[in-house]
């Protein structure tokens, strides 16, 4: 700041209105503190990544092309549907409606609350002050704040030999944006994103190649829980090619090197999916103090305390880049920054891959409970033993639920099959209250639902034989 400048004060900032900063600016403006929500986009930012590009634009696209595929699905059942095509151009319209009444709904919940939002690049100059500089002409604004959320999420990985155009080269964000189907898609990375929009690419009725670096898809995921997975993608013509890597176009054809060589896929479109990183590079944090990791994360206490009056959540913190995550630890840095006892501390935190069919995992793996020393149970359902799936034609998939005997409590639950997006709560609530199989087992379930699952695989464990673990086959529901 230079003589003649005029500083404001700030009660408490909160820089980035995505589901963690959001969150964090009405918690603590419901504790009574007077908030500033800045962010690059002012407005047009209201939701982050989560709801302009990313959570709900992607499940709205899965949604439509979800439907349009499966009513086809049901020939043997003796439904009958005409051609079904879909028109990307009114479906962007759409989109935006929906995307709109959700953002406008979280900005009312701000206007209500009295958080002001403003727009513009917020960076520190020194501890306890900052820089809001905006992209039009205004002049910057010197913030001076008590205490700061830093709330700035992630934003996509490029590949240096395929930089992104917008036109040929895509990113997520100008996939969602479609409005038109290409003929051809390749898509780089196998990770959440690639599977969810290759699928739903695919079932649109594209030609789909997705080329992943490792030999598996989703590495870090179960490989018993890919396999439903695996099926759907050749049934629904997703070509997929493992173990290559990217490096670029040559002659404007996509190169891919693995063991067997290099690999070109000619795609009309190819989208770039490989991971995200995370917005920490233009904070100025060396002026207060802080220094990111190697994979510039901000090192944060179980309170999301980085630094004293600065507290720092969602991507830019240690953990799965995912918006709940990022909402659970909002409540808490609030709270703490309000003088309250607060950690971040769950017991799971689920992830959800929108694949078809979806997969859903919470707390640990049986193998990672085992190299944690725990006495290890498992148990699984096989979808084929549900009447519901049945009836929804749908038989691939299983409930599985891992259980540490000594404490006798369940540990993980793994779900791959329709709706695990909605059914994993129920395991994240179960290994949150550290529920033993019989509480589940007791819980009773209504039935014909999907939920059922839960329930009857607690079954399975219970009673099947001492030391035995998955089941080859399980008992069917009626
Ligand atoms: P990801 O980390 O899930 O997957 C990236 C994949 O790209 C990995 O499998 C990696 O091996 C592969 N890869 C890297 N370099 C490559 C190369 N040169 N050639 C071929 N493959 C390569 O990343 P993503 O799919 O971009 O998603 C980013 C993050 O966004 C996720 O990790 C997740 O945190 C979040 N996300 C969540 C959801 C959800 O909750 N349903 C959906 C989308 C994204």
């Amino acid at each position: 700041m230079v003589v003649g400048e005029v500083a404001e004060g700030v009660d408490l900032l909160v820089v980035g209105a995505g589901p963690g900063g959001y969150t964090a600016a009405l918690r603590a403006a419901a504790l009574g503190r007077s908030v500033l929500l800045v962010d690059r986009l002012g407005d047009a930012g209201i939701g982050g990544v989560c709801l302009q590009v990313g959570c709900i634009p992607s499940k709205a696209l899965i949604e439509v092309a979800e439907v349009a595929h499966r009513s086809a699905g049901f020939a043997d059942a003796g439904l009958t549907v005409g051609e079904v095509s879909v028109d990307l151009a009114r479906f962007q319209e759409w989109k935006a409606v929906k995307v709109g009444g959700l953002t406008g709904g979280v900005a009312e919940l701000l206007r209500r609350a009295g958080v002001e939002v403003a727009a513009g690049e917020f960076r520190f100059t020194r501890p306890g002050s900052g820089v809001l500089q905006s992209a039009d002409d205004r002049p910057p604004r010197h913030l001076e704040y008590t205490d700061v959320v830093l709330a700035t999420g992630s934003r996509p990985v490029e590949l240096p030999g395929l930089p992104r155009d917008g036109e040929r080269v895509l990113s997520s964000t100008d996939a969602l944006a479609l409005s038109s189907l290409p003929a051809s898609i390749a898509v780089v990375g196998g990770g959440y994103i690639g599977l969810e929009l290759g699928t739903a690419f695919a079932k649109l009725g594209a030609t789909v190649t997705l080329v992943e670096a490792t030999d598996r898809l989703l590495p870090g995921v179960d490989a018993a829980l890919l396999r439903p997975v695996r099926q759907r993608l050749r049934a629904v013509g997703v070509e997929v090619l493992l173990g290559h890597r990217v490096e670029g176009l040559a002659d404007g054809v996509l190169t891919a090197t693995g063991d067997s060589g290099e690999v070109r896929v000619a795609a009309e479109k190819v989208i770039v999916a490989i991971g995200r990183r995370p917005n920490t590079d233009g904070l100025g944090l060396a002026r207060i103090g802080i220094t990111p990791d190697e994979r510039g994360l901000i090192p944060v206490g179980p309170d999301r305390m980085a630094a004293p009056h600065v507290a720092a959540i969602g991507d830019i913190t240690a953990g799965p880049a995912l918006a709940h995550k990022a909402t659970a630890e909002g409540e808490v840095a609030a709270e703490a920054l309000c003088g309250r006892p607060a950690a971040f501390d769950p017991a799971a935190i689920p992830a959800v891959v929108f694949s078809d069919p979806e997969i859903a995992v919470a707390g640990y793996s049986a193998d990672e409970a085992r190299a944690l020393g725990m006495d290890v149970a498992v148990a699984r359902l096989p979808l084929s033993a549900s009447g519901r799936a049945a009836t929804m034609g749908a038989v691939e998939g299983f409930t599985q639920l891992v259980v540490d005997r000594s404490v006798d409590a369940v540990v993980g639950v793994h779900i791959v099959g329709p709706h695990a997006s909605e059914l994993i709560a129920e395991g994240v609530l179960a290994i949150e209250m550290a529920a033993s199989p019989v509480d589940l087992l007791a819980s009773i379930h209504p039935h014909p639902t999907l939920s059922e699952m839960t329930s009857d695989v607690a079954r399975v464990l219970l009673h099947q034989p001492a030391g035995a673990t998955v089941p080859a086959s399980a008992p069917a529901a009626s």
